[in-house]
């Protein structure tokens, strides 16, 4: 009889330890401990002991530019901890929680692959401890404490047609995005334009993920800019009283969670914000809570190092103080060869050359990282097809320019198959590392992306449509300036056209619009069509799922 290898029926298939156990293992007290079920459970921050060692060194798992399938950076965040738990460090993961609309849509779930994942897969893909209904219902509660301001005499003066704030659901859902609210005369409300973004594009989602505390939580949601006056004046949280109240239902889901991988190393799996629109990694509560108990945490940040690791870097270690110590660049043999020309529906079958030629996009994403003063460590996801002769292009390239590399088969043996990678990646953090952002806050909005698209996009200049020239405008007029700036550009090239592949150069980028994040603590510059409401493909993923006789899921990946 043939094994069955998907993602689910591997997961199904592991024994997993009660999740006190693996708290117990990782130094957590029980009086931190509040389970959710038998393996799941959240820890409250407050109750654990001070540290007195040095806090744990951070690994930033980041990718060369993806094909559309993703190079499998959470498998290998799963797969190098349980590496290095295998080594002897003391490790802790920490990932983003999964969103509903690409598990139903095309992408799957986001709890890694093949013998790296984190468990228990389909709790942890849907519903988990409830973190993305908080979120979802703290937003919405904003919403109608908008709607009701409107309704009951509009003291503030709120413009019912410059409302940016939207309400938002954790689902693909096209038909949501453009709506007429407030029908049907005076006492249902005051009619406008609305829609819904997904939950994960929420500012309250990125809010989360950035605030260092329950403190620092209350005082970014309640500096929200929800929308403008009349006279065009920024409206914000506070100004309409909502702050306490958001806070009161999220002071539970922003305990981190934590749950175990295939392997029994713990993870924390905690927030998920867009990478587009907003940064792309897990809270930075979780980050700073598993370096309070391990020496080494292993994170990941969405998308290719230009925008993962850029915005990990230029915002998220900015506002939670937790720099990496190391970067690892997630490559595939296909996205090389991808890069080097290949046609994407051609990927299949030994071409040394094309991953040759490829090699220009990882080396670029290589001297980024450096530009941060941290160094880089490329780790080479294995697939089954990879011949000797392409995956050799690699290492021989690394070895020539003096850069760790290693060949990392995570998906197929879980952590027993990243012992190179491991030893790499700690031999990397014991390096002196240099840190520091590409850019200090203090310049102008238009010279921070003017930095970035020349440091690490590799382009010449920025365009600005008039759109985003008046929100430039605006961003002066309304003091934003010191904001760090959060690019929304496709992951697929360095540039804003996603069909330029490979190392482009001279390129110019046009930034169409602008968005000030004033809770999150950045502006958003968008370069592309970004939707922060996906729709459903033709055949969506959720054609495929039920439940089986016994209650247990199928068809999840
Ligand atoms: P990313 O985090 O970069 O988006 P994921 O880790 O989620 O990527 O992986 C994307 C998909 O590819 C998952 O379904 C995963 O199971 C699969 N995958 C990852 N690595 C491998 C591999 N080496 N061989 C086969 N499938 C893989």
């Amino acid at each position: 009889t043939e094994i069955d290898m998907s993602d689910l029926a591997i997961a199904s298939r592991a024994v997993l330890k009660p999740i006190a156990q693996i708290a117990e293992a990782a130094g957590i007290p029980e009086e931190a401990v509040e389970s959710y079920g038998r393996y799941k459970a959240k820890i409250d921050p407050s109750h654990l002991p001070a540290r007195n060692a040095a806090l744990g060194k951070v690994v930033l798992v980041s990718g060369i530019s993806p094909t559309p399938a993703g190079e499998g950076k959470s498998t290998v965040v799963v797969g190098l901890g349980d590496a290095l738990s295998l080594a002897g460090a003391k490790t802790l993961i920490a990932l983003r929680e999964p969103s509903l609309g690409p598990i139903f849509g095309m992408k799957g779930g986001a709890t890694g692959g093949g013998y790296s994942q984190v468990l228990p897969m389909d709790e942890i893909n849907m519903h988990f401890t409830g973190d993305f209904h908080a979120i979802t219902s703290a937003n919405n509660l904003l919403m109608a404490l908008i709607d009701n301001h409107l309704h009951r005499g509009n003291a503030l003066g709120i413009d019912p047609r410059r409302i940016t704030f939207k309400r938002v659901i954790d689902m693909n859902d096209r038909a949501l995005r453009n709506i007429v609210i407030g029908l049907g005369g005076p006492t249902e409300g005051v009619p406008r334009e609305a829609g819904f973004e997904i939950t994960v594009a929420s500012e309250v989602m990125a809010v989360f993920c950035l605030a260092t505390g329950l403190e620092d939580l209350r005082t970014r949601l309640g500096r929200m800019t929800i929308g403008y006056t009349y006279e065009k004046k920024p409206v914000t949280v506070d100004d309409l009283g909502a702050a306490g109240a958001m806070t009161m239902l999220l002071k539970d889901a922003i305990k981190p969670n934590l749950v175990q991988t295939i392997g029994g190393t713990p993870a924390f799996i905690h927030g998920g914000p867009f990478a587009n629109i907003a940064h792309g990694c897990n809270s930075a509560i979780a980050t700073n809570t598993a370096r309070s108990l391990a020496d080494v945490v292993v994170t990941e940040a969405g998308f290719g190092a230009d925008l993962g690791a850029e915005k990990f870097m230029d915002i998220k270690a900015r506002y939670a103080g937790c720099e990496p110590s190391a970067v690892v660049i997630v490559a595939t043999i296909r996205a090389l060869k991808m890069h080097g020309g290949v046609a994407k529906d051609q990927l299949k079958g030994e071409n040394v050359q094309a991953v040759r030629d490829g090699m220009v996009n990882l080396a670029r994403h290589a001297s980024n990282v450096r530009k941060f003063g941290i160094h880089p460590v490329i780790a080479v996801n294995k697939f089954t097809d990879d011949t000797a002769d392409e995956l050799a292009v690699v290492t021989e390239w690394a070895a020539e320019n003096n850069i760790e590399c290693a060949l990392a088969d995570v998906w197929g043996q879980g952590g027993a198959g990243a012992g190179d990678l491991a030893a790499a990646v700690l031999r990397a953090i014991e390096e002196p590392s240099d840190f520091a952002p590409l850019y200090e806050l203090e310049k102008p909005v238009e010279e921070k992306i003017l930095t970035v698209v020349k440091e690490i996009y590799g382009g010449a200049e920025v365009d600005y449509t008039p759109a985003a020239k008046r929100v430039l405008e605006q961003i002066h007029a309304n003091g934003w300036d010191n904001l760090p700036v959060c690019m929304a550009k496709t992951q697929y090239s360095f540039s804003d056209d996603p069909t330029l592949l490979g190392a482009p150069e001279g390129f110019t980028l046009l930034v169409r619009d602008l968005i000030p994040k004033t809770g999150a603590g950045f502006i958003v510059a968008i370069t592309g069509a970004i939707m922060t409401m996906p729709g459903l493909p033709k055949v969506p993923a959720a054609m495929h799922m039920d439940v089986d006789e016994d209650g247990n899921a199928v068809g999840l990946s």
